[in-house]
C-alpha cells in the first residue's frame, strides 16, 4: 500500500513509538488521526506530523473505553472520508512480581487492579480498536491494514505477569484476525519490539536498564524511528499478514 493520501489512526500517538510511527507515515504523505489521552502532547504531535509532510487531526480517546473507541472510528471516517490503517499502539505497564517474598514471608501480591488496568489498555484496547477499524474498513470496501504492537515480553518476563499476558494475547489476536479478515482485503500484523528508547523504558531503574542492555546482542536499545521503519515496511509490503515481526536487537527473553 502506497502511504500517500492514506488515512491512518495511531493510538498512543502523543509520544514514544506512536509519535515516531506517525511522523514516519506523515513523511510518506499519509493523513494521520492521532489518538491519545494527553491533549497537549497530541497538539505537539500534530505539528510534528505536519512539519514532516502529512496532515494530522487530534482525537482524545481512551482505547479501553468501548463507547469512546466506537465514536473515535466514526469520527475519523466522517472527518477524512476513508480509513486505510490503524496502529493499535497505546499501552501501559504496571510491573510487579506475582508474589513478592522477603525473609521467607509474602510481603506483596500483584493486585487485581494492577492486572486489570494493563489488560484493559494493552489487550482490550487493541481488541476494541481493531474491531472498530475492521467494521469501518469492511463498510468502506477498500483494502486496509491493522498493526498491533506486541512486545518481546509476550514470551513471559519476570515482573510482567499482566503485560506479558496482554502482549501474548495481542500476538494471538493478530494471527486470528489475519485469517478472519483476509477475505475483506484487510491485512493484520504485529510488531514485537525489544527494549526501545521511549518514555516507557526511561521509567525503568538505571541498574536494571544497564543489565537489560548488556543482554542485548546489539548492546543498545532500539531507537523509536527503527520501530517506525518496520511499520512503514508493513504498510508498503502487501504480502505481509498474520505474523509478528520481532525488532529486538537479537534479544531473547
Ligand atoms: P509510552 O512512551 O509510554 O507512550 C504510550 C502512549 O500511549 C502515551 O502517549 C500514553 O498517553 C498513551 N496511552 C496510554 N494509555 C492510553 C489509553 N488508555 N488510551 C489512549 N492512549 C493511551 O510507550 P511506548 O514505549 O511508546 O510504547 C508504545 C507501545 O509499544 C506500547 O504498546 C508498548 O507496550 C509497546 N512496546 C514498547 C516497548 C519499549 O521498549 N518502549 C517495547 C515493547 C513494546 P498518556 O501519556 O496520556 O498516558
Amino acid at each position: 500500500m502506497d502511504l500517500k493520501g492514506k488515512v491512518i489512526v495511531v493510538t498512543g500517538a502523543g509520544r514514544g513509538l506512536g509519535l515516531s510511527m506517525s511522523q514516519a507515515f506523515a513523511a510518506k504523505g499519509a493523513k494521520l488521526a492521532l489518538v491519545d489521552l494527553d491533549e497537549a502532547a497530541l497538539a505537539d504531535a500534530a505539528k510534528l506530523c505536519q512539519q514532516a509532510g502529512g496532515e494530522a487531526r487530534c482525537y482524545r480517546a481512551n482505547v479501553a473505553d468501548e463507547s469512546e473507541v466506537v465514536q473515535l472510528y466514526t469520527d475519523v471516517v466522517n472527518d477524512f472520508g476513508r480509513l486505510d490503517g490503524t496502529v493499535n499502539n497505546a499501552g501501559i505497564t504496571r510491573d510487579g512480581l506475582l508474589v513478592k517474598v522477603k525473609d521467607g514471608k509474602v510481603v506483596k501480591k500483584m493486585e487485581l487492579k494492577e492486572w486489570q488496568s494493563v489488560i484493559d489498555v494493552d489487550l482490550t484496547g487493541v481488541f476494541l480498536c481493531a474491531r472498530e477499524a475492521a467494521v469501518k474498513m469492511i463498510e468502506l470496501g477498500k483494502p486496509g491494514l491493522i498493526i498491533n504492537i506486541s512486545s518481546i515480553s509476550r514470551a513471559g518476563n519476570i515482573g510482567q505477569t499482566n503485560y506479558s499476558a496482554a502482549k501474548a494475547g495481542v500476538a494471538a489476536m493478530t494471527v486470528t484476525w489475519a485469517k478472519e479478515l483476509a477475505r475483506y482485503n484487510i491485512r493484520v500484523v504485529a510488531i514485537a519490539p525489544g527494549f526501545a528508547n521511549t518514555p516507557m523504558v526511561a521509567g525503568m531503574k538505571s541498574e536494571i536498564l544497564e543489565k537489560v542492555k548488556s543482554g542485548i546482542p546489539l548492546r543498545r536499545l532500539a531507537e523509536a524511528d527503527e520501530i517506525a521503519l518496520t511499520s512503514v515496511f508493513l504498510f508498503e509490503n502487501d504480502y505481509c499478514t498474520g505474523r509478528v515481526i520481532e525488532v529486538d536487537g537479537g534479544l531473547r527473553l
